[in-house]
């Protein structure tokens, strides 16, 4: 075992240091799941629904503390703490009367003595390395469904959400789930590398998109299930029609909500020409609103810049964007030490030359380019590598309708943006990813589809 230090990203100050796994005890842990999992198939549907609904009933019980530990894990502001664990409650409570549904065993043909059956059996074995922004949800996203239909988890929670990891394997166990069904890794990447070497069934990413090819290359080969849920790039067009408050308003949010550190913050803003200027005026008005600072008060709306390096990439950004001419607005600089911290940044006049239009920035950091007129904005949306989701302000559906069906990307937004259901698909094109979580697909892809052929002699 080796330590990993914590670091509390808001004030720089150590918050822990906690023991953690190495190759050894990786390959021990993979191996005490490989028996946990045949257990657990074992147990009925409701047995294991009824073990998720007391997780449920924990994680009410303890909110209040684990915000405060999300916070201090990620510098997440202590609101968006509370509201990424009262959205958690949701998607399990999705998955609860979904399960059943998505997974009984069908049958497709039953005629003249054939019948033809779909089952659908557990994969086995999973690994789910997990990112820091959301843990609470892109973790929950692929433990809740895999312990649901009868797989063991072997959790690798981001480095940088350790503590918020720890929580979630304390609370799984107290719910009943056995402690060789769900078995955390505690680490930073080189304890996920040392979990692909193992014998498992299939792993679920969640991360960046450098992360994630390297994932892809050492999986490829060894013929399992992979998903890879990765970065985005994600823009939203404001045509000449939208109302301009609305989506200013809308956007900031969609910009600078979790300090811009969500896979599908809006990252990039067209908007129409004719009422580019009131649109931009309204748009820094909001952020101008936006108060920045100690994440665990409650009138905070942007905390810390999670991962330190980050803070290089966005200065990176914002020199590349001044040196090509866009039009600073607002912000642009680190804020002071301890702790990781930067202004809300707002750019207009931008173009896709600059590296702030074309790499994610996952940061309070964004451009907003002027367009000519619809097809400019579908053509500037779609070039990008990146596809997790885009949207269309406008007062006309059918436009919308229209736009969106043009443009690459795993979920799309008519009037609203930075959106995630339980009830639909989550997925990426491109350098988005690979792989599908949540809705009834979500639950499936946790399961290999078994083909009965059944002759009545
Ligand atoms: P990251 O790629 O740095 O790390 C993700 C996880 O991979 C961590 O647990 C890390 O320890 C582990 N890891 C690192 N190197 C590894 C290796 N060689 N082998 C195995 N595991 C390794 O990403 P991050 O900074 O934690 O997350 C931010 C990224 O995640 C952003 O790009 C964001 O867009 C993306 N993200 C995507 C979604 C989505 O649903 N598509 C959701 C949340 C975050």
């Amino acid at each position: 075992m080796s330590e990993l230090i914590l670091i509390n990203p808001a004030t720089g100050t150590q918050s822990a240091i906690i023991a953690a796994d190495d190759a050894a005890s990786v390959a021990d842990k993979a191996e005490r799941a490989r028996g946990g999992q045949k257990r657990w198939a074992r147990v009925a549907l409701a047995g294991r629904c009824a073990a998720i609904e007391r997780f449920r009933a924990f994680v009410v019980r303890d909110l209040e503390a684990l915000a405060r530990t999300l916070t201090i894990d990620t510098g997440k502001p202590i609101r968006q703490a509370r509201n990424e664990l009262n959205g958690l409650l949701g998607r399990i409570d999705f998955f609860l009367a979904s399960v059943q549904r998505a997974t009984h065993t069908e049958t497709v043909l039953d005629e003249g003595g054939m019948r033809e059956e779909i089952e659908h059996v557990p994969l086995g074995v999973i690994g789910n390395i997990s990112a820091w922004n959301y843990p609470w949800f892109v973790g929950g996203n692929v433990f809740i469904p895999a312990l649901l239909t009868g797989n063991a988890v072997l959790y690798k929670p981001s480095e940088y959400a350790t503590m918020t990891g720890l929580a979630i394997a304390g609370l799984l166990r107290e719910a009943g789930i056995p402690d060789d069904v769900f078995i955390t890794l505690v680490g930073d990447g080189s304890v996920g590398a040392a979990l692909l070497e193992q014998r498992i069934d299939g792993l679920f990413f969640t991360g960046s998109y450098a992360t994630g090819a390297r994932i892809a290359r050492s999986i490829g080969p060894r013929m399992m299930k992979l998903q890879l849920e990765l970065g985005g790039k994600d823009p939203t067009y404001v045509r000449a029609d939208a109302p301009v408050a609305v989506a200013a308003e809308s956007l900031a949010d969609g910009a600078m909500y979790n300090t811009g550190q969500s896979c599908c913050s809006v990252e990039r803003i067209y908007v129409h020409e004719s009422i580019y200027d009131a649109f931009v005026d309204a748009f820094v008005a909001t952020v101008r609103d936006f108060k920045v600072g100690d994440p665990l008060a409650e009138d905070t709306y942007i905390g810390a810049i999670t991962r330190t390096p980050q803070l290089d990439v966005l200065d990176a950004q914002v020199e590349d964007a001044k040196r090509k001419g866009a039009r600073l607005l607002m912000g642009g600089r680190r804020l002071p030490a301890p702790g990781n911290w930067y202004e809300p940044t707002v750019f207009a006049d931008v173009d896709h030359s600059m590296e702030l239009m074309r790499e994610e920035s996952f940061g309070p950091i964004i451009g907003i380019q002027k367009v000519r007129d619809d097809a400019e904005a579908v053509r500037l949306m779609n070039d990008t590598r990146y596809g997790l989701t885009a949207g269309v302000f406008t007062r006309d559906e059918a436009v919308a309708r229209q736009l969106l069906s043009e443009v690459n990307a795993g979920s799309v937004y008519w009037n609203c943006c930075d959106r995630v259901s339980p009830r639909l698909p989550w997925s990426g094109h491109g350098d988005s990813g690979v792989g599908i979580t949540l809705s009834s697909y979500g639950i499936q892809t946790f399961c290999r589809p078994k083909a009965w052929h059944l002759r009545n002699p």
